[in-house]
């Protein structure tokens, strides 16, 4: 294998691709496009239990919405795949085996009953999980224990086995992380991992382990969760013979609460988990790429935004921090903004069409579009946004806002409002413009002897039923003569009542 980079995402599709799994994809894709190096999707799919239907096309999904390309990888090719774990398990079998030849593995043919009474039989209050170990192993059913003929009797008669590797007892196991520095583990402390199982697929430790090796991966760069699995890799790797690639273990994502940013966690602060509730929720992709690039990684001056190609050529190991990174939601929020804000307003139109037809609304004008965009985009960071707070340009209120209308709509306010429909009659079409529309409003105003709000107030919640937003000029002139006229009279008969 060549020694230009080479790095993987690994994700097991058991689900919606979580956020923390979309900041290790582009991490390894950051390194390896700083490297001129190859970013390779690997699905890890040998745990058929906890296999999700859909979930790789999600992770796919994610990728691609986010500006990963990814250079190898189911359905991309690449010359060292299949790049399906389910799709090479003979692959497996056939490096455990060799173990097996070699003495570093051997065959167990415990029951799950006889697992259970070791564990209960040996338990202690230090030890409440004993483990198959070099120490438990002597009394177990394997081919350690068993002679030969036994063991190829019970082999032959088709009784069920797993392979586990053979670890050594009282050796350290010291590695290198590029994040961590040197990271040693006791062989005491481990358990004699099972390598295959017995439905004859391998377990994540070993298929991972062959994988990295066949596929010439040269750093592995993953959640700090794996570097307990570490030195069981570490272990593999000298058990095979082969040079381990350089390891780096990217510091935890955390909840503003503290701890881990768990799925429970994040709902309690309102945290999105999955990568497709962001996409869903209309978040600008570079917005979300340079918010993660920032969780456990700066580029060590004052710059925050950054594009992808930035983040590439600037990214680096050594910038990761070793300190676990909080989830910062304010933070992403302001990034949203900033990408939404710089968009052109013909760029959005595709999307706010697309995201009107979900609320059944079909768009036929562009320019109405356009202009609505250019009225909203400073008061909203998405489509959705755009689309949730200014429906009213679409189609008329429904409702009106509660705290406005007690506020804002009093005894005689129908007085007043009436006579600013009265002289929005005095216009033609074309005359309805929001220079006009100011003037008018002005004129009441003066004679009544009030406050320029207490008839704007009014007027705002009338025309779009909520206590805020966009110029309202600019507004009623979007809509047009008519339609602002109707719906002024409306809520004349409305909020009265
Ligand atoms: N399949 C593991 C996961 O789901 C991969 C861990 C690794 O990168 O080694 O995250």
């Amino acid at each position: 294998m060549t020694d230009t980079v080479r790095v993987r995402f690994a994700p097991s599709p058991t689900g919606w691709l979580h956020i923390g799994g979309l900041r290790t994809a582009l991490y390894n894709y950051l390194f390896a496009r700083h490297h001129g190096g190859t970013f390779i999707l690997r699905i890890e799919d040998t745990d058929q239990n906890r296999y999700v239907d859909g979930a790789e096309a999600d992770i796919i999904k994610s990728l691609e919405w986010a500006g990963l390309k990814i250079d190898e990888g189911p359905d991309y090719g690449g010359k060292t795949g299949p790049y399906r774990q389910s799709e090479r398990s003979e692959i497996y079998k056939k490096y455990a085996y060799e173990l097996l030849e070699r003495g570093l593995a051997y065959y167990a043919f415990d029951t799950p009953e006889e697992l259970e009474s070791m564990r209960e039989s040996l338990k202690t209050p230090e030890n409440p999980t004993p483990k198959y170990d070099v120490f438990t192993r002597q009394s177990m059913q394997n081919s350690l224990t068993l002679d030969e003929a036994k063991t190829r009797q019970k082999l032959e008669s088709g009784q069920p086995f797993v392979i586990r590797l053979k670890v050594p007892e009282n050796e350290q196991i010291r590695f290198h992380d590029e994040i961590r520095d040197w990271v040693t583990f006791e062989t005491n402390g481990l358990d004699d991992q099972i390598l295959i199982k017995s439905d004859g697929l391998p377990t994540y430790h070993l298929a991972n382990v062959v994988d990295d090796h066949l596929m010439g991966i040269t750093h592995v760069i993953r959640g700090e969760e794996w570097l307990s699995s570490a030195p069981k890799h570490i272990l593999l790797y000298r058990s095979f013979g082969w040079e381990p690639p350089k390891m780096a273990h990217l510091p935890l994502i955390m909840s503003p609460s503290g701890g881990k940013l768990s799925k429970r966690k994040a709902e309690e602060q309102g945290i999105m988990a999955n990568v497709k509730d962001y996409i869903e929720s209309g978040y600008t992709p570079e917005a979300v790429v340079n918010f993660l690039a920032y969780l456990g990684w700066s580029p060590g001056d004052d710059n925050e935004i950054m594009t992808l190609d930035e983040l590439c050529s600037a990214f680096t190991l050594e910038r990761v921090s070793k300190a676990g990174a909080i989830f910062n939601q304010q933070k992403l929020d302001w990034y949203n903004e900033q990408y939404f804000r710089k968009r052109t307003p013909e760029s959005i139109l595709p999307e706010l069409k697309s995201e009107l037809e979900k609320h059944g609304i079909t768009l036929h004008d562009d320019a109405f579009g356009l202009k609505v965009i250019e009225l909203m985009i400073e008061r909203v960071a998405s489509v959705v946004e755009m689309v949730d707070n200014g429906s009213f340009f679409f189609k008329p209120p429904t409702t009106y806002d509660e705290k406005t209308k007690a506020k804002a709509w009093k005894e005689s306010t129908d007085k007043s409002v009436g006579k600013y429909v009265d002289r929005l009659s005095t216009l033609t079409e074309s005359e309805f413009k929001a220079e006009a529309l100011k003037v008018l409003l002005t004129s009441i105003v003066e004679e009544e002897g009030i406050g320029f709000g207490k008839l704007m107030s009014p007027i705002r919640l009338a025309v779009t039923g909520l206590g805020g937003g966009p110029d309202l000029f600019q507004t009623m002139e979007l809509i047009g003569k008519k339609e602002t006229t109707q719906r002024l009279e409306i809520a004349i008969q409305k909020l009265n009542s």
